[in-house]
């Protein structure tokens, strides 16, 4: 380990940690998932005096330094911008992180009844290891979209008056042959369906005790009350979906209904020093950069919060990195500025600098076949930085120039900001990729940094207080840049 930044800060300092810590903490209870996150972000920055570029663009009024605006793509992916005092041709300053995490994903036609026990089918999104998601309370978020347009939201199992639910694992007496299993095969992608319900409905129950008692009952009623006997839990949950949400069977299909450990973000050890909690991948980076993004109201360079969704399925899609989004966001941007130009665009793109703000592996001492100790991120020591990711022979990274950590590492120390230089686990064992190669597609300065997390991608994840706290001192510091 290096020097362990606690030691270090004055009681003021402590103070402004804790307060950033008990705001992150509060973010990651709303934001569960990336839809949440933007709307939880656009509420955050309208107070902090950010407009819907939406409405700058209907008013027609051109955008002037010290302006802040904001732009969302599809309720998934966010943008916000404060106009610095140099145009914004000449480069920006963009911090970039993701707002989508490792979750299960109900699926589109998903409800069913198995003996008496309702489930909703599922698909996992992003790396896990499917064994971690069983035997724990879970909660479900989303919205339903009804064929009218209507969009109701859905968030069951975070209040403590909730119901939770849970995916279950097979007992450990009769667990000798699956406990012989691979990880990778303990708990299969389809056993990942989630029990929502056991209580059949009344008045199916009701049908079914009538035809019995009643002498004339047709013999082939037989079988049609066996099925609806079995359907029984399932026409319940139907119910109480039509009488909370007004939605029918058929609404699944356009439902986005995510999977997520139910409960809040805690405090995690005796000296309080860690925050464990579901979603930090990558939400530490997406919170602490937002928070410096609306701290920052004056710079000569334009500031830039990217918040993107898909990241942990490689950034595809519209509301991933590699749509046109960003891009088109800057060229509206420049039409408000400079006047439309094509080739300011590119200009913009090229002459900004960014950190491509993802979490990175903490070294844990539990696993340290796993890591190279001297290339490691430790826990408390300061905002981590990435030079490059990638795996066997850091394929698929982006290489971040010299020159350009170097003109970091200046501005960092001048303002005592902790930072670290790492590289996630032991050559050759594997690896993780970012937004960070898209945007250099643009050929800007990218370089990957972070917060070192301990249990990445498990359902709860360990971050330290004080990388939370160096995180926002060192996006606040490149914001001035
Ligand atoms: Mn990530
Ligand atoms: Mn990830």
């Amino acid at each position: 380990m290096k020097d362990n930044i606690w030691s270090a800060y004055s009681s003021e300092q402590l103070k402004e940690l804790d307060l950033i810590n008990e705001k992150y903490k509060r973010c990651l209870d709303a934001g569960k998932t990336e839809r949440e996150c933007v709307e939880l972000s656009v509420s955050m920055a309208k107070e902090a005096g950010y407009r819907d570029m939406e409405d700058v663009l209907a008013s027609g009024q051109p955008l002037k330094a010290g302006d802040k605006v904001y732009a969302v793509n599809m309720k998934k992916m966010l943008a916000l911008f404060c106009i610095g005092e140099e145009p914004i041709s000449s480069g920006m300053n963009i911090l970039g992180a993701h707002i989508d995490s490792p979750r299960i994903d109900v699926k589109q036609n998903p409800l069913y009844e198995n003996e008496g026990l309702a489930y909703l089918d599922t698909h996992y999104y992003g790396g896990i290891k499917k064994y971690q998601w069983v035997a724990q309370p879970l909660a479900l978020h989303g919205v339903i979209v009804k064929k009218d347009g209507s969009v109701k939201k859905v968030s069951i199992g975070e209040d403590e008056h909730d119901p939770v639910f849970v995916i279950t694992d097979l007992l450990v007496h009769l667990a000798q042959e699956q406990m012989e299993k691979k990880a990778s095969k303990v708990i299969e992608g389809e056993k990942l369906d989630l029990l929502i319900g056991n209580c059949p409905l009344d008045s199916v129950l009701d049908e079914i005790s009538g035809a019995k008692n009643s002498n004339s009952a047709p013999k082939e009623a037989g079988e049609a009350e066996k099925k609806e006997k079995k359907e029984a839990v399932k026409a319940n949950v139907l119910r109480l979906l039509k009488e909370k949400y007004d939605m029918a069977e058929e609404d699944f299909t356009s439902a986005e209904l995510e999977i997520v450990p139910a409960g809040k973000a805690r405090d995690c050890g005796l000296d309080r020093s860690m925050v464990l909690s579901y979603g930090q991948d990558d939400r530490v980076c997406a919170f602490t950069s937002l928070f410096a993004m609306l701290d920052v109201t004056k710079a000569r360079k334009t500031g830039c919060c990217l918040l993107v969704d898909k990241e942990e399925i490689g950034s595809v899609g519209a509301t991933g990195m590699h749509s046109r989004f960003f891009e088109n966001t800057v060229a509206e941007l420049i039409a408000l500025t400079e006047g439309e130009s094509d080739l300011k665009v590119r200009r913009a793109l090229a002459r900004s600098r960014m950190l491509s703000s993802d979490v990175s592996a903490a070294y844990d001492p539990m696993y340290a076949e796993a890591f190279e100790k001297r290339s490691s991120a430790f826990l408390a020591n300061g905002l981590t930085f990435n030079k490059f990711t990638g795996s066997r022979g850091k394929s698929g990274s982006n290489d971040a120039n010299a020159e350009y950590i170097a003109a970091l590492r200046k501005a960092l120390d001048d303002e005592n900001v902790a930072y670290q230089f790492a590289e996630l686990g032991r050559v050759d064992l594997g690896g993780g990729g970012t937004i960070a190669y898209i945007m250099a597609n643009y050929g800007m300065e990218v370089i990957d940094s972070g917060v070192a997390v301990l249990n990445m991608h498990a359902p709860y994840e360990v971050t330290s207080k004080a990388d939370v706290y160096e995180a926002v001192k060192g996006y606040r510091t490149f914001l001035k840049m």
